[in-house]
């Protein structure tokens, strides 16, 4: 059976470029192929993938074993962001189910360089416990949902960058920065110095978009704590860019 409906669980650079390559059209002869995203829907104007988009949860494992049965799903393309653990393991538990072929397309991790000062954590909470010992003055770099786990600590001045505005509970002197990458190195640099930043903390995000505020770090001699990613569900094959996704594809094809 050739494959005709490919659905990517997106959310990230990855996935709205593989989109793009799939939408753009087949090789002449081989047959049509619908495409579809699908966004959790928590960006208010999230930047839409080419082809068709359905926006929202499915409703755990379950739902979305049923829409990729009901919609004729015949390979899914987990090509979410490394920290959305949850939706990963729901596509794994599905695509078990439903005997649809799964790959996961997840940007390398980053690397440390000479001069770096790295405090690799596993969690917002262990980052949060660290902080005390290294600087006072954080960008924080986690996203909207993470400020929660920092929230008690209120001997330090956090700056908070986020698409969208965060929610309380947030910690008492947060000042929110509204942004969405790709940032640039002399941005970033200018961030730290104009803020006084004296710590940085992110998520091992990977990908190059969000990666300057790391040289920026390096150069300005700060610590960073960075969050470890989660494991991928276990069994679930992975590649590390689009054209190890579009190999995956054409393999699938008899
Ligand atoms: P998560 O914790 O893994 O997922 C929570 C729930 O959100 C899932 O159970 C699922 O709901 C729904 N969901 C997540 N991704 C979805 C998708 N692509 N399509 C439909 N439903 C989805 O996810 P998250 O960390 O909140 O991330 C949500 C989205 O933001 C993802 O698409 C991810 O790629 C993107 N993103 C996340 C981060 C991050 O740091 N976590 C950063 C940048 C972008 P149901 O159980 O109801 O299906």
């Amino acid at each position: 059976m050739p494959v005709r409906h490919v659905l990517i669980l997106g959310g990230t650079t990855e996935a709205r470029r593989l989109a793009e390559r799939l939408a753009a059209g087949q090789p002449a002869g081989a047959p049509p192929l619908r495409v579809t995203s699908s966004l959790a829907g928590r960006v208010a104007e999230p930047r839409l993938p080419a082809g068709e988009v359905r926006i929202g949860g499915f409703g755990g494992p379950s739902g979305l074993a049923a829409w990729l049965r009901e919609q004729h799903v015949d390979a899914l393309i987990d090509a979410t962001h490394p920290f959305a653990g949850t939706i990963s393991r729901n596509a794994a538990e599905a695509a078990a189910e439903v005997h649809v072929p799964l790959l996961a397309l997840r940007r390398p991790s980053w690397v440390p360089v000479s001069g770096d000062r790295w405090h690799p954590v596993d969690s917002l909470a262990e980052a949060a416990d660290a902080l005390p010992g290294l600087g006072r003055r954080v960008f924080l770099t986690t996203g909207r949902q993470g400020l929660a786990a920092f929230a008690h600590l209120d001997g330090h001045y956090f700056l908070a960058r986020s698409v969208d505005a965060p929610e309380a509970p947030m910690p008492p002197h947060t000042e929110v920065l509204l942004d969405r990458g790709p940032f640039t190195l002399d941005g970033e640099r200018a961030v730290c110095r104009e803020h006084r930043i004296d710590v940085l903390v992110t998520k091992d995000s990977g990908g190059a978009a969000t990666a300057p505020k790391l040289t920026a770090a390096r150069e300005l001699g700060l610590p960073v704590v960075i969050v470890r990613r989660p494991e991928l569900p276990r069994g679930v094959p992975a590649t590390p860019d689009v054209p190890g996704a579009l190999a995956w594809l054409a393999g699938l094809a008899p």
